[in-house]
């Protein structure tokens, strides 16, 4: 373990460490910051209030459109000068969100990468070969400097140019790989393609993150790329990666608590839910110093467990997120998550991991079209397509009771990610 003493801190001395913190929390916020002094002024509420964890439901909840509203730095708790460095999200609409670190921030997500990496098996010796975009998003500088803390040589590669990824995988014989879940798939298919077998290479693990993932593609990577496929999770406005990562137990990534406080909600009535039911994550900081973020909405759907755990690990677990609310689509009255899909699709015989969900609108019925590839050894002829089509139609229906369409497309037709997949193509606007 990369901290021993905080990793399997005793459960009483580890909500003593959360109490104490969250109360300096929510007393910097509400100094600090005038959203939330006024948020908490219209609920009633004063950080003195808090006087067990469980009051923490009394405070009220940020989300996202909070950061947009106070563009782009208005709910920083200290003055810009203290500000080392600064990222931010694309933002698909509207403004991006932008977050901030302070030197002790920095030194901080550089300590909670490294004990993620370590927890999922990576060793201060290793190569990491490090995939993840750098610029703005966190997650190619988080990765970097947590692998750098851990001890390791980082190999800052970036995405793009698959071709010399696999190259430089083979030729520096990296351990470990950090990417995306579907940019690892490209750069496994082009490995095959360029008959580099890096299965064969000394690379072991797999660190996945920034985008929801099935099972089923889990064991897909596994098998093409000889590893062991982790998951990581984190978002900016928390930190970046390394809020929680799996251990080698792969049940659950541990969410380190000594440094954040984890709930679920339920994300209609927005009540707080007891420990174990499936609802929507959020969380709060408990040592940011720039941006302290009282319960945050992730959007993303899970469940958390205190069940110990086979690493004698004592954090809690947040089980994998398979969906985010943002992300869940409603196709004639059922919810559907993209991953469900995958969870269909991957491994499907004659059918490769490769998707894209095509959404349409046709008269006032919303209709799903699920393009899919015929892997290069299948050679279906258009009557085979045809009946390719049918079966997977009717495993989606039977699995997930969603009706929809299926195309089955040439090897390389659906396009490859190079960092965070595009999953579902939203036309319905377009076709009024
Ligand atoms: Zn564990």
């Amino acid at each position: 373990m990369f901290d021993r003493a905080a990793e399997t801190m005793p459960r009483a001395q580890l909500a003593a460490l959360q109490l104490e913190r969250l109360k300096k929390t929510l007393d910097r916020a509400y100094r600090a910051v005038p959203h939330y002094r006024a948020r908490f002024d219209e609920a009633g509420v004063k950080p003195d209030d808090l006087t067990s964890l469980a009051d923490i439901a009394r405070f009220p909840l940020t989300q996202k459109t909070d950061l947009r509203d106070n563009y782009p730095f208005g709910m920083f708790a200290v003055p810009r000068e203290e500000l080392l460095r600064i990222h931010a999200s694309s933002g698909t609409t509207g403004k991006p969100t932008v977050v901030g670190y302070t030197k002790h921030d920095l030194e901080t997500w550089s300590e909670l990468m490294a004990r993620s990496m370590a927890s999922a098996g990576a060793l201060p010796d290793d190569i990491v070969h490090n995939a993840y975009g750098y610029g703005l998003f966190t997650g190619g500088l988080g990765a970097h400097y947590g692998a750098e803390r851990l001890g390791c040589t980082v190999v800052p590669v970036s995405g793009g140019g698959t071709e010399r990824q696999v190259s430089l995988l083979k030729d520096f014989g990296a351990n470990v790989l950090c990417s995306t879940p579907s940019y690892a798939l490209n750069i496994a298919e082009v490995a095959e393609q360029m008959g580099a077998d890096l299965r064969q290479a000394p690379l072991r693990i797999g660190l996945f993150g920034a985008e929801p993932w099935s099972d089923a593609m889990r064991r897909d990577l596994e098998a093409r790329l000889g590893i062991r496929a982790m998951d990581v999770y984190g978002l900016s406005e928390i930190m970046g990666p390394g809020v929680a990562c799996e251990c080698t137990a792969q049940n659950g990534l541990h969410g380190w608590e000594d440094h954040f406080l984890f709930e679920t909600i339920d994300p209609e009535t927005l009540q707080p839910l007891p420990r174990g039911a499936v609802g929507e994550l959020v969380i709060t900081t408990l040592t940011k110093e720039a941006l302290p973020m009282i319960r945050y909405r992730t959007r993303d759907i899970t469940r958390l467990s205190n069940e110990p755990c086979a690493c004698g690990r004592s954090h809690i677990r947040i089980m994998r997120v398979t969906g985010r609310d943002d992300d869940m689509l409603i196709i004639r009255g059922v919810n559907v998550y993209p991953s469900q899909v995958e969870s269909v699709l991957v491994g499907f015989p004659g059918i490769a991991p490769h998707y894209q969900l095509v959404l349409t609108r046709d008269k006032a019925l919303d209709t799903m079209t699920v393009e899919v590839e015929m892997t290069p050894d299948a050679s279906l002829d258009d009557a085979g397509r045809v009946r390719k089509a049918a079966e997977v139609t009717h495993h989606i229906k039977s699995l997930i009771g969603v009706t929809c369409k299926v195309v089955v497309k040439s090897p390389g037709e659906v396009p490859r990610s190079q960092g965070k997949a595009v999953r579902v193509k939203d036309q319905r606007a377009v076709a009024g």
